[in-house]
């Protein structure tokens, strides 16, 4: 894709030339004072809201103010298997087959009930391995089960770190690891899109290895799902958790998604926590009978769920089935080439882009490290109405989403960064 060009006059053509050009306009991107578009980056930390999410979310709300406790049942979209409604869509976001695949709780919550049937550490095998620049919250949680199993969450904590003045890692590296602690290692939990450097990993790959050194997989697909094609099934990883408030549009603190392979789908024997929505759906009204597990990923959901908050992922996952999610991948490389390329003007003395270069190793965020800048670079970026993001000590990711971003957005985006660069 080097046939890209320099101008306004190109961004444009490109916009006009987008079949999924309308699909903007079904969003709501926030403005600033005087009205205007602002340049929204940030779909890679908190979507923008679908205009068709509020009519979902009433839907529910009048079926409430109407039928009270009835809505269970006679809801126009009955509670009762209100998640179920979100299944199949949210399994082709993921690569996932149905049975794998359940919308409940918080991503982090998921991650731990994950653990609980996937990390069953002993004495000579107890170690987590981790990406070393994994997202806070998945740090924090895999050093809270190595504690809670009684382990020291240092010793227990192996991290696979990137080079010397290198920022991606290196499967060789991780190799390495393997060959020499892989009998040690419990757990191999990496983010399947690395929040900080946008970097994919090959999720199959490292499935593989693990599983060869005995150690069970799973990935936290936060900055993955409805980014890139993830193929969840034919990864082989025996979990995946997920949120659906970043790429996947479902407002703030919405419900995560959960995968657990099909192959552990029938496994009444791993460990796990329960509760009464675990239970076999036939008599799980019943009240007083034995626990009768429910196959698959359902199998791990413990309460009924907020309806309200499934009502603004059934709006997002019904505008993916809309799309074809290929599509929006199609756009989505051709808007971030389009933002290297542009980027790349800038000279290799100003910036330098830490995601990796091959599209098939990257979703639509690009991290830019800015030679001498600090946080004042991003302050002035909001000034003339760009939201992105700021990590320290010196980087801004920029996420173009192929749903509501346009190709003038990037433009836009990279004059800005010029004028605050290098002011004429
Ligand atoms: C966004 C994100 C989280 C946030 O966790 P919550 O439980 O939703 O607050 C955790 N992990 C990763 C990798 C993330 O990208």
């Amino acid at each position: 894709m080097s046939d890209y060009k320099l101008g306004l006059e190109y961004a444009l053509q490109q916009d006009q030339n987008d079949d999924l050009k309308s699909y903007r306009n079904q969003f709501y991107i926030p403005k600033d004072k005087k009205g205007n578009d602002l340049i929204y980056m940030t779909g890679n930390s908190l979507g923008l809201q679908p205009k068709s999410t509020k009519y979902y979310v009433n839907q529910e709300l009048e079926d409430w103010a109407n039928l009270g406790v009835e809505g269970h049942l006679e809801a126009k979209n009955p509670w009762l298997s209100y998640h179920e409604f979100l299944t199949e869509s949210m399994a082709k976001v993921v690569g996932a087959k149905p049975i794998e695949v359940v919308v409940m709780n918080t991503l982090t919550a998921n991650l731990h009930f994950m653990m609980v049937s996937f990390y069953q550490p002993t004495k000579a095998r107890y170690k987590i391995l981790i990406e070393s620049d994994a997202f806070p919250s998945d740090k924090y949680a895999v050093e809270s089960q190595l504690r809670h199993h009684g382990f020291d969450d240092k010793a227990g904590l192996i991290l696979w770190k990137p080079r010397k003045d290198e920022e991606l890692l290196n499967y060789a590296d991780l190799e390495a690891i393997l060959e020499a602690q892989g009998d040690e290692i419990a757990l191999i939990m990496i983010g399947g899109v690395n929040y900080y450097t946008g970097q994919y990993f090959d999720l199959k790959r490292i499935t593989k290895l693990g599983h060869k050194h005995g150690c069970n997989v799973g990935f936290d697909c936060a900055h993955g799902a409805g980014n890139v094609a993830l193929d969840l099934h034919d990864s082989g990883a025996d979990f995946a958790v997920w949120c659906t408030y970043k790429y996947l549009n479902s407002g703030p603190g919405s419900l995560a998604g959960c995968f657990v392979h099909e192959r552990h789908a029938y496994n009444k024997k791993l460990n796990r926590f329960t509760g009464w929505w675990s239970h076999n759906k036939q008599t799980r009204f019943n009240m007083r009978d034995e626990f009768d597990q429910l196959p698959g990923a359902e199998g791990w959901q413990l309460s009924n769920p907020p309806i309200l908050s499934m009502a603004a992922i059934k709006a997002s996952l019904d505008m993916f089935n809309d799309v074809g999610f290929e599509n929006l991948i199609e756009k989505s490389k051709k808007l971030t080439g389009y933002f290297e390329f542009l980027l790349k003007q800038l000279g290799k003395d100003t910036i330098r882009i830490i995601t990796p270069s091959n599209p098939e190793e990257r979703g639509c965020q690009l991290s830019i490290q800015v030679k001498n800048a600090d946080k004042t670079l991003h302050d002035k970026l909001t000034e003339v109405g760009v939201i992105s993001d700021w990590r320290e000590p010196d980087v801004i990711r920029c996420a173009p989403t192929p749903f509501y971003n346009s190709f003038e957005d990037v433009y836009r985006l990279v004059e800005k960064l010029k004028n605050i660069l290098s002011p004429s």
